[in-house]
Parts: structure tokens; sequence; C-alpha cells
């Protein structure tokens, strides 16, 4: 049966960085609805274009979209034994389509990694985040930074600073995880699937604290 894991978390809580590492020891494809958007924008797609008018001012893109890219994205043959989802679901209708279309691939959510990380320490850990151009690996000016200023460590591209980085669009989608996110903590809570995380401890105690939730599930 395939797995498929969802980690939530609020912008910053460090999901991208947990998920490359988890990705690779458990050999799952890392599935972030972010990348996705950015990938789109970068080929100038309608669907980038459209996702551009949303991601800029920090808001949410329309749930039909959204859903209609993951479940293209989940249906590829890299996904038979399942994901490792990262930025979606973001809404109770995004998580209903989920456990909707997981049942069509057989499969169903095994465990709900959440990260939690208080509000006052996500404005500094997404002002200095810098993503890698080629794969979107993470790293940040302070708390984990590259080993050459600018320069990915792992694929040697270029990093640069997410334009919805800045600090008038993060505070916007600090109060959009508020509204719009946050329910879904009570909603796997409810089903049983959520393992909630200490996010504040550093980048390797977190991973470790992942580590062991994932092999109790
Ligand atoms: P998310 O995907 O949840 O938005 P990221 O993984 O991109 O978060 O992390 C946001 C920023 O915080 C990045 O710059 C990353 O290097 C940094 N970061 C991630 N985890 C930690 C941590 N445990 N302690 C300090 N900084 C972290
Ligand atoms: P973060 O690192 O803050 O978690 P992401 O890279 O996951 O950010 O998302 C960046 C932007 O892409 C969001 O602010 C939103 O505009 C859009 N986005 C990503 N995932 C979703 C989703 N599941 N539903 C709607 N919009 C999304």
């Amino acid at each position: 049966m395939p797995r498929y894991y969802v980690l939530l978390g609020p912008p910053g809580a460090g999901k991208g960085t947990q998920a490359k590492v988890i990705a690779e020891k458990y050999d799952l494809v890392h599935v972030s609805s972010g990348d996705l958007f950015r990938d789109n924008l970068k080929r100038q797609t309608e669907l980038g274009q459209l996702a551009q008018t949303y991601m800029s001012k920090g808001e949410l893109v329309p749930d039909d979209v959204t859903i209609a890219m993951i479940r293209e994205r989940l249906s590829r043959p890299d996904c038979v034994n399942g994901a490792l989802l990262d930025g979606f679901p973001r809404t109770p209708a995004q998580a209903d389509a989920l456990a909707k279309m997981l049942t069509e691939f057989k499969g169903g959510v095994n465990l709900v990694p959440y990260i939690s990380v208080p509000e006052n320490l996500l404005v500094e850990r997404l002002c200095g985040r810098w993503t890698c151009r080629s794969n979107g690996h993470v790293f940040h000016e302070k708390y984990n930074p590259p080993q050459i200023a600018g320069v990915c460590d792992l694929d040697g591209s270029e990093l640069y600073q997410r334009d919805d980085d800045k600090s008038e669009t993060v505070m916007n989608r600090i109060k959009v995880y508020a509204a719009q996110t946050s329910p879904l903590i009570e909603y796997y809570r409810k089903l049983n699937l959520l393992a909630e995380i200490d996010g504040t401890k550093s980048i390797e105690d977190v991973t470790a604290a992942m580590l062991a939730a994932l092999e109790k599930a």
C-alpha cells in the first residue's frame, strides 16, 4: 500500500527543510505545492501566472486549481509508493479532497507530523531564508548558512530570497495560516493522525523527533 505523510505547520516552521531529509531516508517523493507553483511560474504556464497573483500577496491559490495540480502530481508513476506532502492541504476543503483522491490511489494519510513554532519566531526565519533556484533547497543566513554565501551547498545553484519572504507579505501569510490552515490541526487530531513536534529545537533535533514519530506510525 502506498504511504502518504502530510507535513503541517505555519510558514517558516521548517517543513521544506525536514521534508528533504525524510523523503530521502524513506525513499518517498517530496511533493511541495509551493515548489510546484514556483516551477509553473518559471515556465510561465497559465497556472503559474494565475498562482502568482495570489502568492505575491500571501493569499491562498483557489482550492480547485490547487487540488487539480496535486492530483496530477500524485498520479505520476514516481508516486506509486506514496509521497511526503509539504504545503498541501492548507484548507479543510483541500484535506477532504485529499482523503477522497487517496482512496482512489488505494491509500490514505498515514501520519501528519505537525511542526509547531510560535508566531514570534516565524518572521525572522522567513526573512532570513535563502532558497535554491534549481531544487528548492533552503538555507538561513543565521541558523543554517550555506558554506559559500549565495550558493547552494547541495547542487551549486544560485540562492535567492523569495519575493513573498519580504516582511509585509510574511505577516499576511502568517494571518492566512491562522485563519485558513490552522483548523487542520484539530481536523487531523480528531482522526488520530497528528504527531506534534516542537519546531523551536535545532534542525537536527527536529529531524530526530520527526523520525521517531514516523517509526511509530
Ligand atoms: P517551511 O517550509 O515550513 O516554510 P523552511 O523549511 O523553508 O520552512 O524553513 C524556514 C527557514 O527557517 C529556512 O531559512 C530554514 O533554514 C530555517 N529553519 C528551518 N528549521 C529551523 C530550525 N529548526 N531552527 C532554525 N531555523 C530553521
Ligand atoms: P511556505 O514556505 O510559507 O510554507 P509555500 O512555498 O508552501 O510557503 O507556499 C507559497 C505560496 O504558494 C503560498 O503563500 C500560497 O500563495 C501558495 N500555496 C502553496 N500551497 C498552497 C495550497 N495548498 N493552497 C493554496 N495556496 C498554496
